[in-house]
């Protein structure tokens, strides 16, 4: 079902959903880019979303946190940290690449083993997408079909038509939780307009990788000079690793907490750019050199997904290119070593 909010109306819809018992997180506009924040009921006005990509990825950093406890142990005792799988959370405003990183983050956290703390955090979160409504220099999700809009994967999907959104549900989740919210009902119109507004957005990408036999074609790379190029530039600072919302490598350590005499597990984000990725006992490093690394990212990436989880790991939201410090460009990587001109 579809419907039509007005652009005015969005605070008074976030009020609602807050309403329903759910934490809500939204973009609001920083100094510099938007970020995704926990809006309280008194923020609803801070909702903004005129944005094309926040710096950190919204939906993995929600699901997998940069740094959790796992559990506690206490006088011999274990006790697990679960989050409440029957609490509510909203997030309103990701884009549809976001959201089809979650779904590949789901066939890595939610097959087996599942992780059971992804899972309560998955159970418990409500999906409301926003369409894309313009793409930067940055942009390639059209590569693989992973944007600018959505099919699938969202409770709520929101696509903006200037002084009003079109609202479509993807759930009874979603569709709950909006009746008993007054809207007018989408005209042919509305959806006409949607149309043009998407086609307009993927004529606005210019950046591209092409798939086609893609993995024959790293596969045939792995000693080519380009990774040694490649690692002239890197600093191997993993920011690339950071921002990518694909990326799932964890690290796990069991830190003493001295007042209590227990012990905490923490699990924290990690990056196979890092250089202690890959260490071992003494001293041992598996990938001592960048040019092992980035061709680790780069392969993980456009090739070794396709065996693990049936898909390429790459989405298109441009982060890792707009935040390399070396200015090292995943869509050019691929274009060299197709033999084509990036
Ligand atoms: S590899 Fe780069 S463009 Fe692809 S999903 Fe990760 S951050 Fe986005
Ligand atoms: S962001 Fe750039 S410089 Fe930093 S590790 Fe990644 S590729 Fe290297």
């Amino acid at each position: 079902m579809s419907f039509i909010i007005k652009r005015e109306d969005i605070p008074h819809f976030s009020r609602h959903v807050i309403s329903k018992g759910y934490t809500l997180f939204a973009p609001v506009k920083g100094e510099f880019k938007h970020s995704f924040k926990k809006i309280a009921e008194n923020q609803v006005e801070d909702v903004s979303l005129d944005f094309v990509r926040t710096t950190m990825p919204p939906l993995k950093s929600l699901l997998i946190p940069p740094r959790e406890t796992l559990l506690k142990i206490r006088n011999g005792k274990v006790e697990e940290t679960l989050p409440d799988a029957t609490s509510r959370t909203a997030i309103l405003g990701v884009h549809p690449c976001d959201v089809n990183a979650m779904s590949l983050l789901e066939r890595v956290y939610m097959d087996r083993p599942k992780d059971p703390y992804f899972e309560a955090r998955r159970k418990s979160l409500l999906v409301i997408a926003l369409n894309c409504k313009t793409a930067d220099e940055y942009c390639f999700c059209t590569s693989f079909g992973t944007g600018p809009s959505l099919e699938e994967g969202f409770d709520l999907l929101l696509t903006d038509l200037g002084d009003r959104f079109l609202l479509e549900t993807g759930s009874r989740k979603g569709a709950e939780l909006i009746s008993d919210f007054y809207m007018p009902r989408a005209t042919s119109t509305d959806i006409l307009e949607k149309d043009d507004t998407i086609r307009r957005v993927k004529g606005m990408i210019r950046r591209h990788v092409n798939t086609a036999g893609l993995q024959r074609i790293m596969i045939g790379a792995l000693y080519n000079p380009i990774w040694n190029e490649l690692a002239g530039m890197c600093t191997g600072c993993g920011a690339c690793n950071m921002v990518c919302p694909t990326c799932f490598c964890f690290n796990m350590t069991d830190e003493p907490e001295l007042d209590s005499g227990g012990t905490v597990r923490i699990r924290t984000w990690d990056g196979c750019l890092l250089w202690e990725y890959a260490e071992v006992a003494l001293g041992g490093n598996f990938r001592r050199d960048l040019s092992a690394r980035i061709r680790q990212f780069v392969n993980h990436k456009m090739n070794y997904w396709l065996n693990q989880y049936g898909s390429l790991g790459c989405v298109g939201c441009g982060r890792c290119i707009e935040q390399c410090p070396a200015g090292i460009d995943i869509t050019r990587v691929v274009a060299r070593l197709r033999g084509e001109t990036p």
